[in-house]
C-alpha cells in the first residue's frame, strides 16, 4: 500500500468513526431538565439558554407551582413551537405518592417514593388559623439524635430541589378540592421533616426561594421556617442568603445532656449555637424571635431544675419555646413525661417571662407525629459513619 492509499484509508476510517459516533449520540436520549426543581434564577438561565426572554420564568413558575400543570401542551400562553421545544429538552417530573392517609384529627401524611427506592414523608397539620406543611430535606439523617426515629435509620442521600419542592407541589394539589375556589391551605412550611436542612444547604435554599416567590407559592418569609439541630457555620451562611424564620432544636439546657441527645453538640456546643442564633436574628430586617424546640422526655430533661437552667441559658436569646412531649417509638428507650410534669416545666418558663407552647400530638393514628417520620431508608452511602469519623478528626 502506498503512503497516499494509507492516508486515504485512514480518512475513510475516521469518517466511519464519526458516523458511528453520531449514530450513538442520536440513540442516547437527551437528559431532560426537570423544571420542577429550578429556582427562579436557574429558570431564568434555562430560558435564556433557549433564546427566550425572562418573563417566561414567571409564566412557567405559575403554571407549575400555582396551577399544578405538568403538561406543556396545556400551557396555552406559550406558542406551539415553544411548547414543542420545551417537550424536547425539559420535563416536569413529580414525586410518586405511595401512601396518602388522613388522621382522625385532620393531619395528613404522604409517603413519596424517590428514585433509588427510598421513601420520604411529608405531613400537613391543619389548625384553625393556618395549615402547616412539614417538609423533609434528606432521605434519613446523619446526625443520629438519640430520641429521633429518623436518626436511627441512618443516612441515605440529600433530596434534590425537585424532591423538596415536589413535596409542597404534591401537598398543594392533594389539598385542593376540585371545583372549589382555590383556597390557600398551606400557609406555613417548616423544614422540619426528615434530615438536617443545613447539611443540604444549596438545595434547601433554592427550594425556600420557590416557597417565597410570588409566582410560585408566595409564602411570607415569616411563615417559612428552617429548623436546625445546630450546624453553626451553615447558620451564618444561611443569614447571608436568606431571611426565613429560624427554629433551633435545643432539647437540653446543658452541654453534658445535649451531647447525648443531639451529638452534633460535641462539635458546636450550646454557647456557640445560641451565639449563632443571635447573629442570625440580628441580621433579620424585623424583630423576629427564634423558636426553640425542646423535646421533653420523662426523667431525662423534664425537671423543674432543668427548666430553671433552660431559662438561664436562653435569657439573652429572643425566642419562644416550643415543648414537644416525646413520641415513643419501638426501642427508643425513652418515655413521654406525664402532662403534669410538662405543665410544671412550662409554668416555670412562663414565670421567667418566656412565651411557651406545648405542641399537641397530631396524627398519632397514622404515625405522623413529631419524631416518627421514619420512611424506608437504607444507609447506602454510609455517610453517617463518615460524619462521625469527620467529627472525631475535627475534635
Ligand atoms: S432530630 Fe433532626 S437532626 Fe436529629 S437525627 Fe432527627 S432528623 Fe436528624
Amino acid at each position: 500500500m502506498t503512503d497516499e492509499q494509507s492516508i486515504e484509508n485512514q480518512a475513510t476510517d475516521f469518517e466511519a468513526l464519526d458516523r458511528l459516533e453520531a449514530e450513538e449520540k442520536a440513540k442516547t436520549p437527551i437528559e431532560k431538565v426537570n423544571l420542577l426543581g429550578l429556582s427562579p434564577k436557574k429558570m431564568d438561565a434555562f430560558f435564556e439558554g433557549l433564546g427566550e426572554k425572562k418573563f417566561r420564568t414567571q409564566q412557567m413558575l405559575k403554571w407549575i407551582h400555582q396551577l399544578g400543570e405538568s403538561d406543556f401542551d396545556k400551557m396555552t400562553n406559550m406558542s406551539k413551537a415553544m411548547r414543542t421545544k420545551l417537550a424536547e429538552v425539559a420535563e416536569i417530573s413529580l414525586p410518586e405518592i405511595v401512601y396518602d392517609q388522613t388522621s382522625v384529627d385532620g393531619t395528613r401524611k404522604w409517603v413519596m417514593r424517590m428514585p433509588g427506592g427510598s421513601s420520604i414523608e411529608t405531613v400537613y397539620i391543619p389548625e384553625k388559623e393556618r395549615g402547616t406543611l412539614c417538609v423533609s430535606s434528606q432521605i434519613g439523617c446523619a446526625l443520629d439524635c438519640s430520641f429521633c426515629s429518623t436518626g436511627k435509620q441512618g443516612f441515605n442521600r440529600d433530596l434534590s430541589v425537585a424532591e423538596i419542592i415536589g413535596q409542597v407541589f404534591v401537598a398543594s394539589q392533594c389539598l385542593d378540592t376540585p371545583g372549589e375556589k382555590r383556597v390557600r391551605r398551606i400557609t406555613n412550611v417548616v423544614m422540619m421533616g426528615m434530615g438536617e436542612p443545613l447539611l443540604n444547604f444549596d438545595n434547601v435554599v433554592d427550594s425556600m426561594e420557590l416557597m417565597l416567590n410570588d409566582f410560585a407559592y408566595s409564602l411570607s418569609k415569616r411563615r417559612v421556617t428552617l429548623s436546625t439541630s445546630g450546624v453553626v457555620p451553615m447558620m451564618d451562611k444561611l443569614g447571608e442568603v436568606s431571611d426565613v424564620s429560624l427554629a433551633v432544636s435545643l432539647h437540653a439546657p446543658t452541654d453534658d445532656l445535649r451531647d447525648v441527645l443531639v451529638p452534633i453538640n460535641k462539635k458546636y456546643p450550646i454557647k456557640e449555637l445560641l451565639a449563632a442564633t443571635n447573629r442570625y436574628l440580628e441580621n433579620l430586617p424585623d424583630r423576629r424571635k427564634a423558636t426553640i424546640e425542646y423535646t421533653i422526655i420523662k426523667d431525662v430533661n423534664d425537671s423543674v431544675e432543668q427548666a430553671e437552667e433552660l431559662a438561664k441559658v436562653l435569657k439573652d436569646t429572643p425566642c419562644k419555646i416550643n415543648l414537644i412531649p416525646f413520641n415513643p417509638f419501638p426501642n427508643s428507650g425513652y418515655e413521654r413525661p406525664s402532662n403534669n410534669r410538662t405543665y410544671r416545666f412550662r409554668d416555670l418558663l412562663h414565670e421567667r417571662g418566656f412565651i411557651v407552647t406545648i405542641r399537641s400530638t397530631r396524627g398519632d393514628d397514622i404515625d405522623a407525629a413529631c419524631g416518627q417520620l421514619v420512611g424506608k431508608v437504607e444507609d447506602r452511602t454510609r455517610r453517617q459513619q463518615k460524619y462521625i469519623d469527620l467529627q472525631q478528626v475535627n475534635d
